[in-house]
C-alpha cells in the first residue's frame, strides 16, 4: 500500500493492560498496519501482539448477524427477532424465579463505558448483582488483599516509574511475556544500573538478567515473602521511623515473623538459604524499590495473604507512597482494571461502592431511578454452579470465555450444556458462544469509540477507526438497547455521554471527561474537573489512613502432590499467545510460533518417564486428562511442570481445580497435582 493512501487513527491497544498507545493505519474499510505512538504509559514501544496482531478485526471469521440457535443449530436472524427472544426469556425467568435467578459475565476486553452499562443494565433492569467477570480469576485477590491493607486495590505506581527504582524485586510475574513493554522498562532500568531480584518458579527471560533469582517452588510465596521480612528484622534493616509515622500492627507482623527463619523458609521454597537473605538485604537496602507481581501471586487459595504479604513487605521497608517504588500488581487484560472500576463485581458499584451500604444504595437508585437490590452476587464460580444446578435460569456472556479460561473446564462445559438459556456477545463464535442460544455479534475495539483503565490506573481513550463489519454493533449500542426493549430508557448517542454519567456517581473519576483525556489519559484517583490525576498512591497518608500490616501463615496448597498425582503443575501466559486465543489464533504470523498446548518438564522428570523433547505426554489430574507434547527444559526443576493456559484442545484447564481463596473467590490455578506418561 501507499502510505498518502492511508489515514491514521490514534487508539489504545486491546491486548494487556500495559495500555500502549498506537497508530492504526486504515486503508479503505482495513488496519493495514500499527504503529506505535508515545504514549505515557508505553515510551513509543508495542510488543510483537500490539504491533502484529490486529488482523482478527478484518478476520472473515468475524460474527456480522445475529444467531439464534433452533433444533441445535445456529441461524441467521435480525437484530428484533434476537432482542426480543432475549427480552421474552429475561422476563419470564425474572417472573418465574426472581431476578437473582439471571446473571452476568462483563468484559474486560470490553470499554469502561460498556462495563458501566452491563453492570446498569443487571442491576437497575433486572434488578440482581449476580454481575462478575474475569478479575475473579486474575487480581480478585489484590482488590481484596490491598484494599485491605491500603485502602485501594490498584497499582499503587506507574509504568514508566521501573526506570527510577533502584531495586526490582518481580514475583509471580513473567513481565516479558505477559506484560512486555513493563518488561522492557524493567530490562531498562536493570541496564541503568538498578538491581533485580527475581523469584519464580520457572526461570524466565528476566531471571537471566536478575541479580538475584530464586526458583520458588509454586504456591510458596507467602513463605517466601515471611522470610525476606524475617531477615530485614533480624538485621534491623526496616524503616522504624516509617513504620511509626504510617503503619499500624507491626507487633503483630514482629511476632510472626519470628517463625519464619532463612533455613526453614528455604526448604518451603526449594532455594538457597543464602540467597533468601542477600534477596532480603538488597531490596532493604533499596532507597526506592519496587514490587511487581502477577497470577503467580494472586491465583491460590491463599491469593489473598499473598497480596497482603507483599503489602507488608513493602510497608516494612517505607516503600509505600514514593516515586519508583511500591506495589505493583500488573493487571492481565486491556481493561480489567476499568472493568473493576466499573462495578463489573458483584460486591461493589462503580468505585467499590459497596452494594450493601445503604448510602451507596439510596445514591445509586437515585441516579438510575429504579430500587436496588441490597444483596452482594454471585461469583464466576458461584454462577457456573447455579447454571448448573438451575438456580440461574439466564446466562448473559458478554466478551468472556469460561469455557476454556475457567479451571475445570469439564465442568464448566456440563454446566453450560444444562444451561437453560445463554446469550453471547462477541467478535467470534468462542467456545462458550457454542453453548448459547442467542448470540449476539459485537464490536472490536477498532469500530468504536471508548476509554480503556490500564494497570497504572490511567484512562485512555479508544477512537472508532472503522464502520462495524456486517450488521455487528459496539456492545454499547447493544446494551442501550436491550435496555430501552426492557422498558427502562436509556437514551445515550455517544459513550462519552455515559462516561459523564458513570463519573457523577464515581468519586474516583469524578474529573474525568473525554476533552480531559484525549492526549494523555488521566490517572485517578481524580476526583474533580481541576485534579491532575495521581501517578503514586498513598504519598501522604494511605487510602484507608494508615498502612495496616496483616501478617499470615505459609498454608499448603490445596493440592500437594502424593503418590498417585506426584507432580506440580502450574500454567502461564506465553507472549505470541493472548488470553483464550480467540483473536492471536486468528492471526497467522503469531499464532505459527505456537498453535498447539505443550507441557515444560525438568529432564530429569523427563528421562525417568522415558520421555524425549516432542514425544507425546499424557497429562492426568483429580480432573481429567489430556495427551499434549512434551518440551524438556531446565526452565522448570525436577518434578514442577508449566503448561500456558491459552488453548482449548488439550488446554491446561481441563486439569486445574476448583479450590477457592475463601475471601477473594480466586480459583488455584497455578498449582495442580498431576501425573504424567508417555502417550
Ligand atoms: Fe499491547 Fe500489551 Fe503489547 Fe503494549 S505490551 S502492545 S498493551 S499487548
Amino acid at each position: 500500500f501507499r502510505y498518502w493512501d492511508v489515514r491514521k487513527v490514534r487508539t489504545t491497544c486491546s491486548f494487556c493492560g500495559v495500555g500502549c498507545q498506537m497508530e492504526l493505519l486504515i486503508k479503505g474499510d482495513k488496519i493495514v498496519e500499527v504503529q506505535p505512538y508515545d504514549g505515557a504509559a508505553n515510551n513509543n514501544m508495542l510488543c510483537v501482539k500490539g504491533k502484529f496482531g490486529y488482523k482478527f478485526v478484518n478476520h472473515p471469521d468475524r460474527l456480522k448477524t445475529p444467531l439464534i440457535k433452533r433444533d441445535g443449530k445456529f441461524e441467521q436472524a435480525t437484530w428484533d427477532e434476537a432482542y426480543d427472544l432475549i427480552v421474552s426469556k429475561l422476563k419470564e425467568a425474572i417472573d418465574d424465579h426472581g431476578p437473582d435467578s439471571v446473571a452476568g459475565f462483563s468484559s474486560a476486553r470490553c470499554t469502561n463505558e460498556e462495563n458501566y452499562l452491563f453492570q446498569k443494565f443487571l442491576r437497575a433492569v433486572v434488578g440482581t448483582n449476580n454481575v462478575d467477570h474475569c478479575a475473579r480469576l486474575c487480581h480478585a485477590s489484590t482488590v481484596a488483599g490491598l484494599a485491605t491493607t491500603l485502602g485501594s486495590g490498584a497499582m499503587t505506581n506507574s509504568n514508566r516509574e521501573a526506570l527510577k527504582s533502584d531495586v526490582i524485586l518481580v514475583s509471580g510475574s513473567n513481565t516479558t511475556e505477559a506484560h512486555p513493554v513493563i518488561g522492557a522498562h524493567i530490562q531498562q532500568a536493570k541496564e541503568k544500573g538498578a538491581k533485580l531480584i527475581v523469584a519464580e518458579p520457572r526461570e524466565i527471560e528476566l531471571a537471566k538478567e536478575a541479580d538475584i533469582f530464586l526458583q520458588i517452588k509454586p504456591g510458596t510465596n507467602v513463605a517466601f515473602f515471611n522470610g525476606m521480612m524475617h531477615v530485614i528484622i533480624k538485621e534491623g534493616l526496616q524503616d522504624k521511623e516509617y513504620i511509626a509515622a504510617r503503619t499500624e500492627n507491626y507487633e503483630e507482623l514482629e511476632k510472626i515473623m519470628e517463625s519464619y527463619p532463612p533455613e526453614k523458609v528455604a526448604e518451603i521454597c526449594g532455594i538457597d538459604a543464602e540467597d533468601l537473605i542477600a534477596a532480603a538485604k538488597m531490596y532493604a537496602e533499596g532507597e526506592r524499590a519496587a514490587i511487581y507481581y502477577s497470577m503467580g501471586v494472586t491465583q491460590h487459595s491463599t491469593g489473598t495473604q499473598g497480596v497482603m504479604s507483599v503489602s507488608n513487605l513493602a510497608l516494612l521497608c517505607g516503600n509505600i507512597g514514593k516515586e519508583g517504588a511500591g506495589v505493583n500488581p500488573l493487571r492481565g487484560q486491556n481493561n480489567v482494571q476499568g472493568a473493576c472500576d466499573m462495578g463489573a463485581l458483584p460486591g461493589d458499584y462503580p468505585g467499590y461502592q459497596k452494594v450493601i451500604n445503604p448510602e451507596a444504595q439510596a445514591k445509586f437508585e437515585k441516579a438510575w431511578g429504579r430500587s436496588l437490590n441490597n444483596k452482594a452476587g454471585l461469583t464466576i464460580t458461584e454462577v457456573v454452579n447455579g447454571v448448573e444446578d438451575g438456580s440461574i435460569q439466564f446466562l448473559y456472556v458478554m466478551g468472556e470465555n469460561p469455557a476454556v479460561s475457567d479451571p475445570d473446564t469439564t465442568h464448566v462445559e456440563a454446566a453450560l450444556k444444562k444451561a437453560n438459556f445463554i446469550v453471547a456477545q462477541d467478535i467470534f463464535m468462542s467456545e462458550t458462544a457454542e453453548f448459547a442460544d442467542v448470540v449476539l455479534p459485537a464490536g472490536s475495539f477498532a469500530e468504536k469509540d471508548g476509554t480503556f483503565t490500564n494497570t497504572e490506573r490511567r484512562i485512555q481513550r479508544v477512537r472508532q477507526a472503522l464502520k462495524p463489519i456486517g450488521e455487528s454493533k459496539p456492545d454499547w449500542v447493544i446494551l442501550t438497547e436491550l435496555m430501552n426493549k426492557m422498558g427502562y430508557e436509556a437514551s445515550y448517542s455517544h459513550p462519552s455521554e455515559i462516561m459523564d454519567e458513570m463519573a457523577s456517581v464515581t468519586p474516583q473519576y469524578g474529573g474525568i471527561s473525554y476533552d480531559r483525556i484525549d492526549e494523555e489519559g488521566l490517572q485517578w484517583p481524580c476526583p474533580t474537573k481541576e485534579h491532575p490525576g495521581t501517578p503514586v498512591l498513598h504519598t501522604e497518608t494511605m487510602s484507608r489512613g494508615l498502612g495496616l500490616f496483616k501478617p499470615a501463615d505459609y498454608i499448603e496448597s490445596a493440592e500437594t502432590p502424593d503418590k498417585d498425582y506426584p507432580y506440580i503443575m502450574t500454567t502461564g501466559r506465553i507472549l505470541y499467545h493472548y488470553h483464550t486465543r480467540t483473536m492471536t489464533k486468528r492471526v497467522k504470523g503469531i499464532d505459527v510460533m505456537f498453535p498447539e498446548s505443550y507441557i515444560e518438564i525438568n529432564p530429569i522428570t523427563a528421562s525417568r518417564l522415558d520421555l524425549a523433547d516432542g514425544d507425546k505426554v499424557k497429562v492426568a489430574s483429580r480432573r481429567g486428562d489430556i495427551v499434549t507434547t512434551a518440551k524438556v527444559t531446565d526452565k522448570v526443576v525436577e518434578d514442577v511442570v508449566f503448561m500456558p493456559f491459552h488453548f482449548y484442545e488439550n488446554g491446561a484447564n481441563r486439569l486445574t481445580g476448583t479450590a477457592l481463596d475463601p475471601t477473594a473467590k480466586i480459583p488455584e490455578l497455578k498449582v495442580s497435582a498431576v501425573r504424567l506418561e508417555k502417550a
